[in-house]
């Protein structure tokens, strides 16, 4: 199969897990034909349903034992619920009222599930709509254990030989483990985010994944080879021979960087001049504390922790979020852990929540105001924080801090919950750090006051970024439109670096600009000495600060800055290429 007169096409996408895999395509969802509509004999169809709701629930339980997956984690809640759903009383008696209405066992499933899409062919919520992903999921396993059951449906299944990456519009969590995962080297969906139920899966399998790829199920058709490159949020189709010897390449290339990484692992970040930088990773899922082994980093220096509230429909209790977060913590083995209390609103609705419909959602009622004005809410996720850290190092940062005044108030939360535990008889964490986060620019004009109160700044270089220069930083025409390193971004930075160190309260940064080479070690000038990153950099920019001296370039830097240069990137560039 595939285009024999090749036509390579390169669609770009968003890195979902980062990676490199190629394989050749395999569409996910084999297109099923069904034969007979109308039922012969309506008892017969509500057995065949039943002999193969039977078998899809047995094949589902044996699936979520497969080996591949760690029993712990944002995963495993993914799946169970999904087994929840494949149970699901409504929909096994609106299949069995089609059946009664005359239709075979197929035509019955496949009515019930265009029922369901049509109902919800208008929901925006991104929670439902991952429902609806699982709920398709189900239907289709449904439709194919009828299929290899009897004559009445076959599917158009292929699999080509040797390896695969998988391509589908968006997919279910448990779909994916029905793939031998020793020959799925990547997955390609055109929806899809970082959230997606099926992301979160295959970040549990270390799979590749790309998602938003526009235009791909058009393109690709099976048995194509295909490069998933989700580092660099790209997936190459029908690559030509020089497009496979670059692959090639950069796969032994990413060996060898690896091996090199690998083997400074467990030495300091420290430059030649002897200035020592803590890297530290960010996190979002239990599966990503791995990452701390793997990689040396010294901690984490950012948890975002809404990622167990976006896949419940429950809002979780403090005991599953004490649990959630006392696993965390056993997993750093000791290593400090910065838990960012929840950012949801934005792009980042929550189902358990009713948030409103906003015209500016990055604006809107979003972060801590949420949980200023909800202070149950954070005061249950600051209770769980302190029951999981007993006798341990608490720390813990709120997001989007506009004012002084919101962060005193989420401080005082922090109080009370450390008198709430004191009064219960509670074992107290050992230390307690607070710290805010530096994203909205209004706090930059009260950043002495802030840093006076605060244990610790984290700058979300992001954020920050996005609403300095009032450009969305989702938006791909507005990605290469402003450069962070300007005269005004790196004023900013020193400024925040210097404030924090005029009042000894520590200050780190947590945004994409950390895991950056020229941006690190820019930052490393400017005066910071504790970043966080994703797991991929720490290697990358623990090699680069080994291998220079930062006391020359900071003088550089300022100068730069001072004369308002433009340019700046060019001319570090240049810089960092005449000082090796
Ligand atoms: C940031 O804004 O830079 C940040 C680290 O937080 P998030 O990316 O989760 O908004
Ligand atoms: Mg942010």
């Amino acid at each position: 199969m595939g285009r024999s007169d090749s036509h390579p096409t390169r669609l770009a996408g968003t890195a979902i897990h980062g990676g490199l895999g190629i394989g050749r395509v395999l569409h996910h969802q084999p297109r099923i034909v069904i034969r007979r509509v109308v039922a012969e004999d309506v008892g017969e169809e509500r057995i065949r349903l039943d002999r193969a709701l039977e078998r899809m629930h047995s094949s589902i339980d044996r699936l979520l034992s497969t080996d591949a997956l760690s029993e712990v984690g944002e995963h495993r809640e993914v799946l169970e619920t999904y087994v929840l759903l494949a149970r699901d009383k409504g929909w096994i008696n609106r299949m069995r009222e089609a059946i009664d209405s005359g239709l075979t066992a197929e035509a019955a499933i496949q009515k019930v599930r265009d029922d369901t899409r049509a109902r919800m062919a208008s929901i925006t919520d991104a929670y439902l709509r991952e429902r609806l992903a699982d709920l398709e999921d189900i239907a289709l396993r449904l439709l194919q254990t009828l299929a290899s059951d009897g004559e009445n449906a076959g599917t158009e299944a292929y699999a080509p030989e040797g390896d695969w990456v998988l391509v589908a519009r968006s997919m279910g969590p448990a779909e994916l483990l029905d793939y031998d995962p020793s020959r799925l080297k990547g997955l390609a969906l055109e929806e899809g985010s970082a959230t997606a139920h099926v992301a979160i899966v295959a970040r549990a399998l270390d799979i590749p994944v790309i998602g938003r790829v526009a235009g791909l199920l058009g393109e690709a058709e099976p048995g194509d080879t295909m490069i998933v490159d989700a580092d660099h949020g790209q997936v190459l189709l029908r690559p030509r021979s020089d497009a496979l010897a670059q692959f090639a390449a950069a796969q032994g290339a990413r060996a060898e960087t690896r091996a090199r990484y690998d083997a400074i692992r467990d030495l300091p970040a420290e430059t030649l001049d002897g200035v020592r930088v803590s890297l530290n990773l960010n996190a979002g899922l239990l599966v990503d504390m791995s990452q701390l082994e793997r990689t040396g980093a010294d901690g984490i220096g950012l948890y975002r922790t809404e990622i167990p509230f976006l896949v419940r429909r429950e809002y979780p209790d403090v005991d599953a979020q004490t649990q959630l977060y006392a696993r965390i913590l056993e997993s750093a083995g000791g290593r400090p852990v910065t838990f960012r209390t929840l950012d949801a609103g934005g792009d980042k609705r929550l189902p358990s929540f009713a948030h409103d419909i906003e015209d500016n959602p990055a604006l809107g009622w979003r972060a801590l105001r949420i949980g200023l004005d909800h202070p149950s809410l954070l005061r249950q996720q600051l209770r769980a924080l302190f029951r999981a850290s007993a006798g341990l190092t608490l720390r813990v940062m709120f997001p989007m801090v506009a004012t002084v005044d919101e962060f005193r108030e989420a401080r005082q939360m922090v109080e009370l919950e450390r008198r709430r535990a004191e009064a219960n008889g509670a074992i107290l964490p050992a230390t307690v750090e607070v710290g805010a986060m530096i994203e909205v620019p209004s706090i930059l004009w009260d950043l002495d006051r802030l840093a006076a109160e605060a244990d610790f700044l984290s700058v979300g270089s992001n954020d920050l970024f996005q609403f300095l220069y009032a450009a969305d930083r989702d938006s791909p025409r507005l990605a290469r439109r402003y450069d962070p390193l300007t005269s005004p971004f790196l004023t900013v930075l020193k400024q925040i670096a210097t404030t924090g160190t005029r009042h000894g309260c520590r200050v780190t940064l947590c945004g994409e600009l950390a895991g950056r080479p020229v941006e690190a070690l820019i930052l490393v000038a400017l005066g910071y000495r504790n970043l966080s990153m994703n797991a991929a950099s720490i290697g990358v920019i623990k090699e680069t600060l080994r291998s220079r001296q930062i006391s020359n370039l900071d003088k550089f830097i300022e100068f730069l800055i001072e004369k308002n240069a433009a340019d700046i990137r060019n001319r570090v560039t240049t810089f960092l290429r005449d000082h090796p």
